[in-house]
Formats: C-alpha cells, structure tokens, sequence
C-alpha cells in the first residue's frame, strides 16, 4: 500500500523503509511491527525529559477541555502569560546589560528565527522613520549556520545543496568565519571589521556555542562572549538562536548562560513544551519592544500566524517550566553527560573514529569512511544499520551525532554505545 505522505528529508526514491511508531515512553519508541527503538536523537532534538511525560501530557489534556485555542491578537489567556513570566524569570541575565523583557509567541523554530530577524530590521526601520539612526539591513551570519528552512531562515544559513534550487532568492548577508580551533581569533576580527564596515549591519544573528545542523560544531564560551561584546561596542543587535541549545542540552538551560551572554534578541522552540506540542518564542529586550511601540499603527510589529500561543501548547510548555523549576533537571543532565564523556572517550580511541566532542548532552564523532560526503550513500546506510540494530539515529555525513532526552538510563546509553563501536567496525577504516 503506497501512502501519499511527503516526507521531510526524505529521498523516496530510494524506497528506504519508513517505520511506523505506534507509541512512546520515556527514550523508547515502539513501532508496529513490535520491535522498539531507542531514540537517540530526540525526535529531531525536541524530546527533553523523555516521551509523554505524564504531567505534560496531563497538561494538554487538561487545557484541550478547557481552551483549546483563540485570536491572539488582541486577547490573552493564562497559559500564555504564565509561560512569558517564566520565560522572562529563566532567560540569560547579566550584570550591565539589559535584560530580556518581551516574549513574542509563534509555533517552530523557523518561525522565531523569522521573527528576530523582522524585529531586528523592524527596530532600525523604526529608528530611522524617527531619523535617529540611519536605515540598517545587513545581516551577519556565523558560516556553518543552520537557522530553518524557510526563505529567510535558509538565508542567514550556510548555503548548500540543500537550499540550492532557491538560492536566487535568498538575501545576501555578511558570513564569519567559523571559530575553529585555532582560528578564534580571525573570526573576531573579521567580525569587528564587518561590524565597522561603511554599510552598518543591522544584526549578528548565531547558534550560541555548538552548530547543530552544520555539523555539531563546537566552539568556546570566550568566543561566544567576545563575539556578543564586539557586537555590543558598535551597536549591532545580538540574536542567539537557542531553538536547538536551549532547553538543557548543552548542559546549562541555555547555552548563553555559559558565556554570560544577554542577547537583544533570542530565539527558543524545539524544548519548550519538552518537545509534546510544537510552540516557539522570540525574546526581546525592551528596546526592540519600545521602538514598534507608538500611538500610530503604522508602527506595530506586523507578524502572526494563526496558530500563535496556541492554549494548548502553551500548558504543555507551563509543564514543561514547572518540571524545571521542581525537578533536579541539570543533575539528570550533568549525570547524562558524564555517562556519555566515559563511553565517548573509549570510543574515541579507535581507528574507525576521529574528533571525539561533545557540549552537555551533545555528543558527536566523525565516522572515518571511505566516502564520506553529504550525498554519498554512507548515512542512509548507517541509519539503516542503526534501524536494524534497534536505534534511531540519523547522522550527518559522516559525523554520527546523540542528543538523547534526558531520561536515557545506563542501560540504555551502554546499548547505544554497543552499536556506535559496531557501526564502526562495520563502517569505518580498520587502521
Ligand atoms: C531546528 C532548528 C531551527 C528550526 O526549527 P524548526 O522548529 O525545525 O523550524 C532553527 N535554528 C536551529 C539552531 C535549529 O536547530
């Protein structure tokens, strides 16, 4: 029976099998045939305490009989203003810079990268109306990055076959070199002189810390910092997008509170609702709010979709603040961590592996294969093996990745590690 579903990052035409799960608890997914799977990834980097945990589940299920969804444009609901609160109280705060005050609603991490970027642009198209600042369009970017899959999300990206068919649309903006190991500080200089530049940029928008899509890339809290300050200096607003860091993965609840960073903007989805119900955030500092907000309505921040601040989402995402702020979730994280460091560095040894790193409950390794590029057959072959052998994981290139959630127990990770250590035998060069 053929479906008429359109996967996402699927290649159908290479008939690859597509399991169907039935349900889920904790790290574990079953599927329909009866087999179980350990998912090694999150779900696509969402899941953060586990699958259906009960009291986010008992959450959504709760507020879908009470008030499932309305216009947000001009109403309010308590989920909603619980969760900005909560937002506002856990968000990166520092000593000399201002805090984040304003949280806007909308439902994916594009979407709240998106919307940064508008209330960026928005700010200076707003300024330069009150001719307090001359107009600023030009957005810079850290090479490597990875933001969404929309149009303009794809275009403060790193290009690639991947956003190849719209390339001729995509926006042009300024590109930093990533801070590789060595090279920290020709990214910070090369990030001054576009910040000093004739054509002022209007914004520096990064993945703070570790590049997710671009290849779990990590980089120092120092650069982080630097990079963030240098922005400060010559007024270019600051956008973190923590949609992937956010929410515990790199060890901190976000990855700016590493290098004490205060953004003027922030970007938060994935682990909001602990990965149940899609729901995003953008976070403004009150600058940004201040400048859309006026007696004429020219001025207002033109920006909605239909679903924004969904009731539902939003409990689920109240839940998923209140696990946080009850539960020892950092201990669960760091008691993670430290199981995967011991586990990775004997893996690491091996012939088969290279570039051993990790950030939190990130871990990633390359694969020392053959042929090893994007295109080449070499993940689909080893997210077969990992079907096979009970795991979902789905590596980029060569570079096998976890990001488990955080309830994974020792058994578990042993297990996961049981088949990284075969895939490499199976996969990797033997010397
Ligand atoms: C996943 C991701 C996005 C996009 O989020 P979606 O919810 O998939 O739209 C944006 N930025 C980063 C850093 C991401 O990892």
């Amino acid at each position: 029976m053929t479906s008429p579903i359109w996967h996402p990052f699927h290649q159908h035409g290479l008939g690859e099998p597509i399991p169907r799960v039935v349900r889920a608890e904790g790290a574990v997914l079953h599927l329909a045939d009866g087999g179980t799977l350990i998912d090694g990834i999150s779900s696509w980097w969402v899941t953060t305490h586990g699958h259906c945990h009960p009291r986010i589940a008992a959450a959504i299920a709760e507020q879908a009989g009470r008030l499932d969804q309305l216009i947000f444009a001009g109403y309010t609901h308590e989920p909603a203003e619980e969760v900005a609160r909560g937002l506002i109280d856990l968000a990166p705060r520092a000593a000399g810079r201002d805090p984040l005050t304003h949280v806007f609603y909308s439902d994916s991490g594009s979407t709240a990268v998106e919307v940064a970027l508008k209330m960026a642009l928005g700010y200076w198209h707003n300024l330069a109306l009150d001719g307090l600042a001359p107009p600023r369009h030009r957005i810079l970017v850290l090479e490597h990055g990875y933001h969404g899959d929309t149009i303009g999300t794809m275009s403060v990206g790193e290009r690639g076959v991947y956003n190849q068919a719209w390339s001729p649309l995509l926006f042009d903006v300024g590109t930093i070199p990533f801070p590789a190991p060595g090279r920290e500080q020709r990214t910070l200089d090369s990030l001054e002189a576009a910040c000093a530049a004739p054509e002022k940029p209007a914004a520096f928008i990064v993945e703070p810390l570790i590049l997710g899509a671009g290849g779990m890339l990590i980089y120092p809290a120092h650069v982080l910092r630097d990079m963030a300050a240098i922005c400060a200096r010559h007024d270019v607003l600051f956008i973190a997008d923590e949609v992937m860091t956010g929410w515990g993965r790199t060890g901190t609840l976000f990855a700016c509170e590493q290098a004490g960073v205060v953004p003027d903007i922030m970007a938060v989805a994935k682990g909001i609702t602990g990965g149940a119900i899609p729901l995003a955030a953008t976070l403004a500092t009150a600058r940004i709010f201040d400048a859309h907000k006026s007696t004429d309505r020219a001025r207002l921040f033109y920006h909605s979709s239909s679903y924004t601040a969904n009731a539902i989402a939003c409990a689920a995402a109240a839940a998923n603040l209140a696990i946080w702020r009850e539960e020892d979730v950092p201990g669960r994280i760091a008691n993670l961590s430290d199981g995967i460091a011991a586990r990775l560095a004997r893996l690491a040894d091996r012939p088969a592996f290279a570039h051993a790193r990790q950030l939190g409950a990130i871990a990633a390794i390359d694969l020392n294969a053959p042929d090893a590029g994007y295109l080449s057959d070499l993940a689909p072959r080893l997210r077969a093996f990992f079907l096979a052998r009970g795991l979902l994981l789905r590596p980029l290139g060569n570079t096998i990745y976890l990001m488990p959630p955080y309830c994974l127990d020792t058994d578990q990770l042993d297990q996961v590690f049981a088949v990284l250590a075969d895939a490499g035998e199976r996969f990797g060069v033997r010397s």
